[in-house]
């Protein structure tokens, strides 16, 4: 740690802004132009499409509200159940309840720390019935209207698997790609797998506009209607105030959108830097009989946080106290969802490796350093 930031503290994850985000923002000052209908903000979802391949990137004002609206773009309605990880970041669970509708967590893998294919399949063919194309839940009733498994700290999931099993049982699969900007598996990036997809652009995410989200797809009705939602669902007239349905004022400002397309313009000499922390982080590891979380075979993650599995629970609080007590900020990863007072009750399918992740996993400072974008 202490050779890659040359210092004896280091924050876990903070943003950087070496390139051209001050002018970009000034720009938009001296414009006037600094809410949602200033160009940056279709430049930026220009970018975004680009880079990922989607056809279609619409902006919003964060990742939650991207994963709401992609759960009311995927129908997701009052009573539905949506098959998602206990061992995500609480927003994915906060957006499937925004739409009235509950989890059903079931287990990842533990190299991925992604939701398991197997745990999917095996959890569906025991509980899942399918009626007129559409799969229920035998023990509550509800649909099955949606899966929504998420890239942890950027390693990209079975994806693949996942969206077969889903489409055998005619569930949409909504990938919460907000960790996972920059990481890919073969050619082909995170979060144009799905039906529908989200990216974060939070503070502490690889890189940031602020606060800001989209909505990635390859449909284009779909893209349509999220332009349309997430813009107060108001028909375009000269002067005319309709609106076609109850719309939600989730776009991005142009503001956060000059930042990030600063941001965009510095992303991939930060994934060069940050696969260089990894292999850092990577040879300590080997030297010291530790256990760093890598890339899976055939996957390029982008390294976003890096993470150690520790051998107990014991040995984690250990490794978090000697860290955090020495200005090396270090995390657990997060308390599983179905373990919070809101989700407690949400069916689970036993969460073995979940469980097991919860009590090892930590996370270590993976910040690019200061400077080091210079010459890149
Ligand atoms: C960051 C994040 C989000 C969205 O967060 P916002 O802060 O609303 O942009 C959603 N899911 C996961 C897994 C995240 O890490």
């Amino acid at each position: 740690m202490r050779s890659i930031y040359h210092s004896d503290t280091a924050p876990l994850h903070r943003p950087i802004f070496e390139g051209n985000e001050r002018e970009y923002l000034v720009d938009c000052i001296d414009s006037n132009f600094v809410s949602s209908v200033g160009a940056r903000v279709k430049e930026f979802e220009g970018h975004c499409a680009s880079l990922t391949g989607a056809s279609h990137a619409v902006a919003t004002v964060n990742g939650t509200a991207a994963l709401h609206m992609a759960l009311v773009l995927a129908g997701v309605q009052s009573g539905d159940e949506v098959i998602s990880q206990a061992l995500t970041f609480v927003a994915t669970c906060n957006a499937i309840s925004y739409c009235g509708a509950r989890p059903v967590f079931v287990d990842v893998d533990r190299d991925s720390m992604g939701l398991s294919p197997e745990a999917l399949e095996a959890w569906l063919s025991e509980h899942a019935e399918l009626r007129d194309g559409q799969a229920y839940n035998r023990a509550t009733g509800a649909r099955l209207a949606a899966c929504v498994p998420m890239h942890t700290f950027g390693h990209p999931l079975r994806i693949e698997e996942v969206v077969d099993i889903c489409g055998g049982y005619g569930i949409m699969v909504i990938e919460d790609a907000a960790e996972s900007l920059g990481s890919y598996v073969g050619e082909r990036h995170t979060g144009t797998f799905g039906k529908l997809a989200t990216l974060s652009f939070n503070g502490n995410k690889v890189i940031t506009t602020g606060g800001g989200g989209m909505i990635l797809t390859n449909d284009d009705a779909l893209a349509k209607r999220a332009l349309n939602l997430t813009t107060t669902a108001k028909v375009p007239h000269a002067y005319e105030f309709v609106h076609d349905e109850v719309g939600y004022n989730y776009r991005l400002p142009n503001l956060n959108a000059a930042l990030g397309c600063a941001q965009m313009e510095k992303l991939p000499a930060m994934l060069e830097i940050k696969a260089e922390i990894a292999a850092q982080y990577r040879d300590f590891c080997d030297k010291h009989w530790l256990r760093f979380v890598d890339a899976r075979p055939g996957t390029r993650p982008n390294f976003w946080l890096n993470a150690l599995i520790l051998d107990s629970r014991e040995e984690r609080d250990a490794f978090l106290e000697h860290t955090n007590a020495n200005g090396v900020m270090t995390r657990p990863i997060w308390r599983l969802m179905s373990r919070l007072e809101m989700f407690k009750d949400c069916q689970t399918d036993g969460l073995e490796n979940s469980r097991w992740l919860e009590d090892r996993v930590v996370n270590i400072p993976s910040s690019v350093p200061e400077g080091a974008l210079k010459g890149r």
